[in-house]
Order: structure tokens, then C-alpha cells, then sequence
């Protein structure tokens, strides 16, 4: 054990979790690449944690940052005039397609989504709220109540009225075999079933992820929150989706995960890549459920200068580079390659994904059943090969990867040879 992993053993939780027999240290960063603290060079497929969304070093984001360093001013409270904030809000309210929208600055997706439930249970005057079944939202007490991941929950005590759905777990016996329309009608079928079985009067809100991130990138056909949305409107229950893994092009397809189905929510909370590594989040709202609180509040750190100047630059520097595109663009190589490559890798359970956000789910080839087991032996394989790669999901199985919206295709192209020589060489140890 190195020194520095023994000394994080005594003075860090036991369960924050560690990638690796061997632990790295990221010591330097530039581009799409990392190095470690020994000298090694890693193609980072998971960009930090979806937090460095355009990469490492981006001379924009620095300057940008330093020329805020320079005023002298780190920080000062959200009781002045912020211009960087009102910048990046009319921005962020323009983009979301949200009638009339307003935006709440916040550190982190956590904070983000217990602002969005604040909201919508006051706006409703009810403790009751939906959300998806493997959902993951956060580690805060609200955030907790609607997270239903089991190795994520922590707490089964909770401030909220909580009501799981169906939706992302399509792969359960019950629903196999299904076209995407059939299962679109028993999902709405279940949230029907839910509202007239188990609430009492009414309900503030459903909060989902478009494509659940810790939860293994489990993907709803698209057009299932539109039809839940139908019934949703019906009811006066608030729609928020959780951008926080899927928002700024990241799916390819669409600027806001929640837009592949062709909805606009009421609310959109994000945080993660927006900073580039900055900790910065926030709730872009309809501006009657964002104005509906009879508090005054601020977050003390929520919208600071730093975070602002970071978040515009990265930003205008998705927009500007159309990253989007380039995410729909190198995603498809990859997503293909693997498609392409899984037919003769029996450890290959899955291949799912929507432009740079995809998953390899690993299964034991005997008997089909998840395999945890597998999925670390790939991420030591990926690893020596100079990869880094997020592993998750309900049973530890899934691969994730999301990297940066700035990959080329070069880069995608040589990621893709990794992951698919580690999934070669795993498959050859078991089959
Ligand atoms: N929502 C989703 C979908 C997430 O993936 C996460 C973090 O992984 C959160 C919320 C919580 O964000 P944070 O860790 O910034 O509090």
C-alpha cells in the first residue's frame, strides 16, 4: 500500500470509494489526458467525474479564471450585484427552453436538487414526490429520500413522501421481450397504478434522471417522459429533470438529456461538468415556481466569482465549438465499434449509450448474472492500457464512460482499441 493510501485509510470514511487495486494519484492534466504521480499517461474516459467536460488546462477556462483572480475578488456575497451570474443565468434560462426561466446558483448537484424539491413542494404544499426506481440524486437528506439505488441510499429515514417508478429498469424478467411502445404503456401504466393506490392527496413532483448515471446508464426508450408528462400535466404534478450527468450536449442528440424525449420540464437541476472542474450547480426553473418561495435565501458560495468566470468560459466554449456535435459524432464511433465487437464477447451483457455518455454492462457467460467481479478485472486491464473508465450501476457491473465533449476522433478511436483489447482479453480468462 502506498503511504499516501494508508494515510488516506486513517482519516478518510471507509466508504468513499476508491478506483483500483492500486489507487492513483492525478497529479497534471492537459487535453483529454492525465498523468499520475509515477509519470504514467492516462486517456481519461470518465473526464474527473463528468466534471471536466472540456478536458484539462483549457487556456479559456484558465484565463478566464485568473483574469477574475486578478480583481482581487474571490469571493463576495451574493447580497451585491454578481455580473458572471447574471451572465451565466441568461444563458442557462435561454438554453433550457423553460417558459419565463430563472436560475439558483449552488456548489453541487445535491444542493441543486434539495433547491428543486424545496421548490416544488412548497409550490404544491405536499411532502409527496416521484422518482425513479436506481435513481441517484444526491447524498443529502432529500437528496437521499429520492435516490432508490440501494448501495447509494444510506438512509431509509426521510424528510420526504416518496413514491418509486418504474422506468429505467427494463431489463427485469417482467418487462423483457417488450417493444419500446409496449414498455412506455407499462411504465404509465405503473404511474397510473401509483397515484391511485398509494398517495394520499396531492403529489409535488416526479424528479428523474434521463439517463440514470450512478444507476449504470440505464436508459428509458426515448419518449417515456413524454408520456408520463401527459399524465403528470393532468394531475398538476411538477416535472424536474436531473441534468446533472446529461446536460450540455453530452447525449449527442440534445443540448438537455430530458429533450431526447421531447419535453420540457418545469425544472432542470445540473452541476458536474459546467465548471469544468469548478464546483458549481443549479436549478433553472419556471419563473413563478422559482420566485413562489416567501423566504429570503442565498447559497454563501453558490455563484461565486470563480465558479462564474469558469462556468461562462465553459460554456461559450461548448457553444462556440459545437460540442454537441462532437460528442454525437465520436460517441457513434465508439458506441458502433463496440456493437460491433460484442457479438463475439460473451462477457458482454449490454452496450448502451447516447453520444458520449455509454456503458458496457458485464455478465458472467455461464450463467448470464451480473459480474462485479469482471467489471473491476476491466478496469485493472484499462488501466495498464493507459484508460481511465467509471464503473456503477445497481450491481457494480456496468461500465461507464463519459469523456470529455472535446474527444477527437482520433481519441476515440484509440479508446475504443483499448476497451475492446480489455474486453478480449477478460472474455479469453472466462469462456
Ligand atoms: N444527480 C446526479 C444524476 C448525479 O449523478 C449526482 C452525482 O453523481 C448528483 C445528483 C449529486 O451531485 P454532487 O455529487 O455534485 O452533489
Amino acid at each position: 500500500m502506498s503511504d499516501l493510501l494508508a494515510r488516506h485509510r486513517a482519516v478518510m470514511p471507509n466508504w468513499l470509494s476508491l478506483y483500483y487495486n492500486e489507487p492513483i494519484e492525478i497529479v497534471g492534466g492537459k487535453g483529454n489526458r492525465v498523468v499520475d504521480a509515477s509519470g504514467k499517461s492516462y486517456l481519461d474516459f470518465f473526464a474527473g467525474i463528468l466534471t471536466n467536460m472540456i478536458g484539462y488546462d483549457v487556456a479559456e477556462v484558465r484565463e478566464a479564471v485568473e483574469r477574475q483572480l486578478a480583481t482581487g475578488v474571490v469571493h463576495t456575497s451574493t447580497v451585491y450585484l454578481l455580473r458572471g451570474q447574471v451572465e451565466l443565468a441568461e444563458k442557462i434560462a435561454r438554453l433550457s427552453g423553460i417558459e419565463n426561466a430563472k436560475v439558483f446558483f449552488t456548489n453541487s448537484g445535491t444542493e441543486a436538487n434539495e433547491t428543486a424539491l424545496l421548490l416544488a413542494t412548497y409550490a404544491r404544499r405536499s411532502d409527496q414526490v416521484l422518482a425513479m426506481r436506481q435513481s441517484y440524486h444526491g447524498r443529502s437528506f432529500g437528496a437521499v429520500s429520492v435516490t432508490s439505488n440501494r448501495s447509494w441510499k444510506n438512509s431509509s429515514l426521510s424528510p420526504l413522501n416518496v413514491h418509486f417508478l418504474h422506468g429505467a429498469d427494463r431489463h427485469l424478467a417482467q418487462f423483457r421481450g417488450m417493444s419500446d411502445a409496449d414498455y412506455i404503456a407499462a411504465c404509465v401504466e405503473d404511474l397510473r397504478h401509483v397515484l391511485a393506490t398509494s398517495v394520499g392527496g396531492d403529489v409535488a413532483a416526479l424528479i428523474a434522471e434521463p439517463i440514470q448515471g450512478v444507476g449504470g446508464f440505464t436508459m428509458a426508450p426515448d419518449g417515456l417522459f413524454a408520456a408520463y408528462k401527459e399524465v403528470l400535466d393532468a394531475e398538476g404534478i411538477l416535472f424536474i429533470s436531473d441534468e446533472v450527468q446529461t446536460g450540455w450536449g453530452r447525449t449527442g442528440s440534445a443540448f438537455f438529456g430530458i429533450a431526447n424525449h421531447g419535453v420540457t420540464p418545469d425544472m432542470m437541476t445540473f452541476a458536474k461538468g459546467l465548471g469544468n472542474g469548478f464546483a458549481v450547480g443549479g436549478v433553472v426553473a419556471r419563473g413563478d415556481l422559482m420566485d413562489g418561495l416567501h423566504a429570503v435565501g442565498l447559497a454563501t458560495f453558490g455563484g461565486n466569482p470563480i465558479s462564474m468566470a469558469a462556468a461562462n468560459a465553459t460554456l461559450d466554449y461548448v457553444l462556440d465549438h459545437d460540442l454537441q456535435a462532437n460528442a454525437a459524432r465520436t460517441g457513434t464511433l465508439i458506441i458502433d465499434g463496440l456493437r460491433e465487437a460484442a457479438p463475439r464477447l460473451p462477457v458482454v451483457g449490454d452496450i448502451r449509450g447516447k453520444g458520449l455518455m455509454f456503458a458496457v454492462e458485464l455478465v458472467d457467460p455461464a450463467t448470464g448474472e451480473p459480474s462485479p467481479a469482471l467489471a473491476a478485472r476491466f478496469m485493472e486491464e484499462t488501466k495498464k492500457a493507459g484508460l481511465l473508465a467509471g464503473k456503477g450501476g445497481l450491481h457494480g457491473n456496468v461500465l461507464r464512460m463519459a469523456p470529455p465533449l472535446t474527444l477527437t476522433m482520433d481519441e476515440a478511436a484509440e479508446g475504443l482499441g483499448i476497451i475492446v483489447n480489455a474486453l478480449e482479453v477478460i472474455n479469453a480468462e472466462v469462456v
